[in-house]
C-alpha cells in the first residue's frame, strides 16, 4: 500500500446539480462548474431548470433616504431578490438628499446599512454645480454619473444642459467613469407638454404625443457627440426606440465608447396598453407603438442594445392615480418582474436563455465594473438564479414585495377587467399571464431562495414565475431552502470603482 498523502474529497457548501453540469459553491463563491462535481453539504436538483447568473439591475430608484415612503432599501431590494436580481445599481435621484456629493453618498450608505437584501452599487449625480463633487463621488466608489437631458420631475435633481453635460463628461472621462443619460430633449418635450396642458389635453394619448421618439433621438445624438468630443464613456438609459439604439451602435463603430439599455416595459407594453392601463403605465420616455417594440427587440438581437434594466421607479398609490397624465408620477415599478418578463418574452421569441442572461447580468456587470457579478464560473460570486420554464404565470399584487404593490401588470386591487383590455394580456407577447397554483409556487420557491430573511428570489419562466414568497414564509422542502446567491451579508458593500 502506498503512503501517498491522501486529500480528502472537498465537501462544498452547496452543489447545484444540473443536467449537464453542476455548480459547486463554497464560502459564497462559485468553486467549480463542471460535470459530476463532488458532494455538497446541501444539494439542489436543478435538472430541468434554467440555471442563470443572478440579474444585475443597473437602473433602480430605491428613493431612500428621503422618499422611503415611495420604496426604500428594504422593500426594493427584497423585490429585486424575489425577482431574481442579485445586484443592483441605485440611481442618485429620487432620494433626498440625492447622491450628488459626498454627503449624499454617506446618507445613502447609512440608509442601506443592514437593510439591503442584495448587493448594490451607487450611481452619482451629474447636475449643475461644482465639478469637484464628481471627484469626491468617484473616490467613494460610485460606478458612474447619471444626468438628465430633460426635467426630472424632482426639484433637487436639476437637469444638465449640454454645457453642463460636456463639462461633466470631460471630468468623468478623466476619472475613468461612465456617464449615463436620460435622453429626451427638453426643447422638444417641454413646449409640447406646455401646449397640451394649456389646451386641456391631458389624457394618456396626449402625454404620449408630448414625448415623441424624435425627442429621444435628438438627445441621444447630442449626447453621443459630447461623448465623442470628451472621450467619456456614455450609457444611454432606457432607450425606447430602435433608432436610438442604432445611433449608439453607429457611434461605437466610430470609436465612441457608448452603450445603451432597454427596460422590460418598453419591450412588452405598447401605446394601446398605456391607454388601457392608465396612470400605472406612465413612464418617461413613454410606451411606444408595437412596431417600436419590434425595433427594440431587433436592436437587442443585433447587439445594438447591450443590457436590460428595470428603471424601477415606484411612487405611492396617490401619485399613480388619475386621468391627468401630466400630473401623475412618471415611473414604473419593475424590479421584481424584469428577469421574468425578459425570459418570458425572449424565450417566446426563440432567443436562447444564455443570450437573455447576457443582457440581464453579464453585460451590465462588465460595463459597470461589477467584479464577480454576471457570470457562472469559478471564482465569481455565487449569485445564481434557478428558473422553471413552461406554464402560465401572473403578475399579482399580493406577490409583489414593493412598498406599494403596484405594477402596470395589474390594476390596483388586481381585479380582472376585460372591459379595460385585460384579456389582451393573455395573448403571447403580452406582459401578463395566468398564475401558477399555490402548491406549484411553493415547489418553485424551493429551487432558489434567499436564506437571510426567508425571501425567495426567482423561479421564473417562459410562462410561469414565482415572483416571491410571502414575507416570512421561508420555503421548506426535502431539498431544503437554500440561498444560492451570495447576498447573505446584512451590510451590503458598495463595489469599487470600475477598472478600466
Ligand atoms: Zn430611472
Amino acid at each position: 500500500m502506498g503512503r501517498r498523502a491522501a486529500t480528502l474529497p472537498e465537501v462544498h457548501d452547496l452543489v447545484i446539480r444540473g443536467r449537464l453540469e453542476d455548480i459547486a459553491v463554497t464560502g459564497g463563491l462559485i468553486a467549480a462548474v463542471g460535470p459530476g462535481l463532488g458532494a455538497g453539504t446541501e444539494e439542489i436538483d436543478a435538472t430541468g431548470l434554467l440555471v442563470l447568473p443572478g440579474a444585475v439591475d443597473a437602473h433602480v430608484h430605491l428613493n431612500d433616504p428621503g422618499r422611503a415612503d415611495w420604496e426604500g432599501f428594504t422593500t426594493g431590494t427584497r423585490a429585486l431578490a424575489a425577482g431574481g436580481a442579485t445586484c443592483a445599481a441605485d440611481m442618485p435621484l429620487n432620494s433626498t438628499p440625492p447622491t450628488v456629493d459626498a454627503d449624499g453618498f454617506a446618507a445613502k450608505v447609512a440608509a442601506a446599512r443592514g437593510r439591503a437584501h442584495v448587493d448594490f452599487a451607487l450611481w452619482g449625480g451629474l447636475v449643475p454645480g461644482d465639478l469637484d463633487r464628481l471627484d469626491a463621488l468617484a473616490a467613494l466608489g460610485v460606478i458612474g454619473f447619471k444626468a438628465f437631458m430633460c426635467e426630472t420631475g424632482i426639484d433637487d435633481f436639476v437637469r444638465a444642459t449640454d454645457d453642463v453635460l460636456a463639462a461633466g463628461m470631460a471630468r468623468a472621462a478623466r476619472l475613468g467613469l461612465p456617464v449615463a443619460v436620460h435622453a429626451e430633449d427638453q426643447d422638444v418635450v417641454g413646449p409640447l407638454a406646455a401646449e397640451a396642458i394649456a389646451g386641456g389635453r391631458t389624457r394618456m394619448r396626449d402625454y404620449l404625443a408630448s414625448r415623441p421618439a424624435r425627442a429621444e433621438v435628438a438627445a441621444v445624438r447630442r449626447a453621443l457627440a459630447i461623448a465623442g468630443e470628451t472621450g467619456c464613456a456614455l450609457h444611454v438609459v432606457h432607450v425606447s426606440c430602435g433608432e436610438s439604439a442604432r445611433l449608439v451602435a453607429e457611434a461605437r463603430t466610430r470609436g465612441v465608447d457608448a452603450t445603451c439599455e432597454v427596460c422590460p416595459h418598453h419591450l412588452v407594453l405598447d401605446d394601446d396598453d398605456a391607454e388601457a392601463i392608465g396612470a400605472l403605465a406612465k413612464c418617461g420616455p413613454p410606451l411606444r407603438s408595437a412596431s417600436e417594440i419590434e425595433g427594440l427587440w431587433a436592436a437587442l438581437e443585433a447587439g445594438e442594445i447591450g443590457s436590460i434594466a428595470s428603471d424601477h421607479s415606484p411612487a405611492p398609490p396617490g401619485m399613480k392615480r388619475g386621468d391627468d397624465m401630466f400630473a401623475v408620477w412618471g415611473g414604473i415599478a419593475g424590479a421584481q418582474t424584469t428577469l421574468a418578463l425578459t425570459l418570458t418574452h425572449g424565450l417566446a421569441r426563440g432567443i436562447a436563455a444564455a443570450r437573455l442572461a447576457t443582457w440581464l447580468a453579464t453585460s451590465p456587470a462588465a460595463r459597470f465594473g461589477l467584479a464577480g457579478k454576471g457570470r457562472l464560473e469559478a471564482g465569481a460570486d455565487a449569485d445564481i438564479v434557478l428558473v422553471e420554464t413552461g406554464g402560465p404565470w401572473t403578475i399579482r399584487p399580493e406577490d409583489m414585495e414593493y412598498r406599494h404593490r403596484l405594477t402596470p401588470g395589474h390594476r390596483p386591487g388586481g381585479a380582472h377587467d376585460p372591459a379595460r383590455g385585460d384579456d389582451r394580456s393573455r395573448r403571447p407577447g403580452r406582459g401578463r399571464a395566468a398564475g401558477a397554483s399555490r402548491a406549484r409556487r411553493r415547489r418553485l420557491t424551493a429551487g432558489a431562495c434567499c436564506r437571510r430573511r426567508g425571501q425567495a428570489p426567482a423561479g421564473a419562466g417562459r410562462r410561469r414565475i414565482t415572483p416571491g414568497a410571502r414575507r416570512g414564509t421561508r420555503s421548506r422542502s426535502s431539498r431544503g431552502a437554500r440561498c444560492t446567491c451570495r447576498s447573505r451579508r446584512r451590510t451590503c458593500r458598495v463595489p469599487p470603482a470600475p477598472r478600466r
